[in-house]
């Protein structure tokens, strides 16, 4: 990302631009920098910019008065002149929120993408009675936060949603049917609310925190109770008609397969999500209620030879389907986010096989890694998601 704002920074300078265009640019080309190599000096800000340094103080003095950035600690530097660092303002705060069929959880984060506070309720199959819950919850959160100025609210939802509509199209987990989350919160809070499916809301957490700016071409997948699959294809998120794009978790495997909760049989998802290993184990395992996905880990871990074997199965499986998007997609990276990469010794190699084994000649098979700090990346989606808006060029 900042290299090709810097390109377009460039063109417009060359172009002799005091247009108002070219200071949008330039001023979220600075934002970005403060972003990503804070504490920073009004130096080093010209330097990796390429601005000019009157430039940089007329941008810096602006977002200063605008309380996005602030000023200081003094560098410490053994001679001459002492540098005043900047940074962006932690009183400018983020509400994230992460819809997941069983939980959802409400955070606060500053502007700098750190978490300060989180909580957790369960998620009522009743959209009607989650959306009050949540309501209140956001509430409570910007009673909390008095004096910080909240940017707007970002909510990551296990399902399809249409940007056009205002609606959640599909989310077969969750059960919710064509329901309007964004305004009932909007008119409640008075806040800005941004929705985005949790695959996606994780391919912009990679972009936007984890510096994968240079990777144009990346899928993010999310193994939870289902999969889910955030696509980036030539430096732009893929959305498709209605939102829908992505749903790889939905590609029959074998239509004679168990039924999914989409309504079809043998989907992807039925064969490789966490609910699939469970699965696995309970057909050869008697003694199995209430175990969940972490358990069966942990059984794992501790010698379990069935609970391998399911977790094996699931990780086969994982691969199996993967080839469909490195064959349709061609990606650089395949980020894998959920429970799983915990155990990434036991599904890494597997999933690495399955997918290497059908690499089409002329195709080179993708970096498949664990998502960084894991159980955050959705939430840490949401937060970009919000943000963006005053960052992206
Ligand atoms: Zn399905």
């Amino acid at each position: 990302m900042t290299s090709h704002m810097m390109e377009l920074s460039v063109t417009k300078r060359s172009q002799g631009a005091s247009s108002e265009v070219a200071r949008d640019i330039n001023r979220r080309i600075v934002l970005n920098l403060i972003r990503t190599r804070h504490p920073i000096s009004r130096a080093d800000l010209a330097r990796l910019s390429g601005l000019q340094r009157s430039t940089i103080s007329l941008i810096v003095e602006q977002l200063i008065q605008e309380n996005w950035v602030l000023e200081g600690p003094t560098g410490r530097l053994p001679r001459g002149r002492r540098p005043t660092f900047l940074r962006l303002n932690d009183e400018r705060v983020i509400i994230g929120v992460d819809v997941r069929p069983s939980q959802t959880t409400v955070a606060l984060a500053d502007a700098n993408g750190r978490f300060i506070s989180q909580e957790m309720m369960a998620t009522s199959s009743d959209p009607k009675a989650a959306l009050d819950e949540l309501i209140e919850c956001i509430q409570r959160i910007r009673r909390s936060c008095r004096g910080k100025k909240i940017e707007g609210v970002g909510i990551s939802l296990p399902g399809r949603f249409d940007h056009t509509s205002d609606r959640l199209v599909f989310a077969p987990n969750l059960k919710w049917r064509d329901v309007d989350i964004r305004n009932p919160i909007a008119d409640a809070t008075g806040l800005e609310v941004e929705l985005e499916n949790a695959a996606n809301a994780c391919v912009l957490a990679e972009v936007w925190f984890n510096r994968l700016e240079e990777c144009r071409n990346l899928v993010v997948m999310t193994v939870s109770e289902g999969i889910g699959t955030g696509l980036l294809a030539n430096g732009e998120l893929v959305r498709g008609l209605n939102g829908m794009a992505g749903e790889f978790g939905h590609v029959p495997l074998d239509p004679d397969g168990p039924l999914c909760g989409c309504g079809s049989r043998g989907c992807w998802e039925v064969f490789a999500s966490n609910r699939a290993a469970l699965r696995y184990y309970f057909e050869s395992h008697a003694e199995a209620e209430g175990l969940t996905f972490p358990d069966l880990l942990s059984r794992a871990d501790h010698g379990d030879t069935q609970a391998c074997k399911a977790l094996d199965r699931m990780a086969h499986y994982l691969g199996r389907g993967m080839r469909l998007i490195v064959a349709g997609l061609a990606p650089e990276r395949i980020v894998v986010v959920g429970d799983l990469t915990k155990s990434w010794h036991r599904f890494g190699s597997i999933i690495e096989a399955a997918v290497q084994a059908q690499v089409l000649p002329g195709g080179v098979a993708p970096k498949i890694v664990p998502a960084y700090e894991d159980g955050m990346a959705r939430l840490r989606g949401t937060v970009a998601l919000v943000l963006q808006k005053h960052f992206s060029v």
